[in-house]
């Protein structure tokens, strides 16, 4: 069973002499509670598959599927509820909103969207993520670690089909990196959470079920099972 699947899509920016083709009919699916490690070099095309891939940005051409339903097919108004309910996005900049708690920003997607979290998933989540006793604190009161924290939690917490996350670990320090890996990697084992995750980081990549490779907006190699010497 796939949570996302991506069915010959190309990203072109602009035009005529200046275009550039980020995507170039990248075919691919995400399994269900799976890791999957998104790498390649700087320009290769993993930001833009992600953002296709989780409504934030629309392809050229081709196909998104999250679950049974098909991006392109989406107003933007539907779209936009389709991400709120089903996919969760994880930024490297963390993306908290400063003048809320940490409790607030974790539940502001459920509170856009007008519905009230599970008491009971929400205290897992939080604990698990060992926030318990920083849900009163504003993100400045937070070390880097723990707003990255937030961010993840609050990713997870409408239980979405999937989660992006975009070099999630890009500002933290390697003690930190490590630590919210494992709680992302337990979120798939315990959770069985899908995440799709971008990385230049081999380290970070070894968490992940399996590691995907771009250049030059295509996918160049597929690695099950990646550990840090082998992607080295
Ligand atoms: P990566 O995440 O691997 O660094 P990106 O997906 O950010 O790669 O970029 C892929 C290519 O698309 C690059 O050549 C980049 O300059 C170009 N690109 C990305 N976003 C835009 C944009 N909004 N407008 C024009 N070109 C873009
Ligand atoms: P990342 O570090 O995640 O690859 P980038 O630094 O490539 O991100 O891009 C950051 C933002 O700038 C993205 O929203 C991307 O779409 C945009 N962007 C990237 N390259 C270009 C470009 N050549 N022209 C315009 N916007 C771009």
């Amino acid at each position: 069973e796939e949570a996302a699947r991506a069915v010959g899509i190309s990203k072109v920016y602009g035009s005529g002499d200046t275009a550039v083709r980020a995507l170039d009919e990248v075919s691919v699916g995400f399994p269900s509670g799976r890791f999957t490690a998104v790498m390649g070099p700087s320009g290769s095309g993993k930001s833009t598959l992600l953002h296709c891939m989780a409504g934030l940005d629309r392809v050229t051409s081709g196909e998104v599927w999250i679950g049974d339903t098909e991006l392109s097919g989406l107003n933007d108004r539907r779209l936009t509820l389709l991400r709120r309910e089903r996919i969760g996005f994880v930024f490297q900049a963390f993306n908290l909103v400063p003048t809320l708690t940490a409790a607030e920003n974790v539940e502001l997607p459920l509170a856009i969207a007008g519905t009230r979290p599970e008491r009971g998933w929400r205290d897992r989540v939080v604990g698990e993520f060992g926030l318990a006793k920083r849900l009163g604190h504003r993100p400045t009161e937070l070390s880097g670690g723990e707003q990255q924290r937030v961010a993840v939690a609050r990713a997870l917490l409408s239980r979405p089909t999937i989660v992006f996350a975009d070099e999630p670990t890009g500002n933290l320090d390697s003690r930190t990196s490590a630590e919210l890996l494992g709680f992302m990697r337990r979120s798939v084992d315990e959770f069985g959470q899908t995440i799709v995750m971008v990385t230049h980081d081999p380290t970070a990549a070894g968490y992940a079920d399996r590691a995907l490779f771009l250049a030059d907006g295509r996918i160049v190699h597929e690695m099950a099972d990646p550990t840090a010497d082998r992607v080295l």
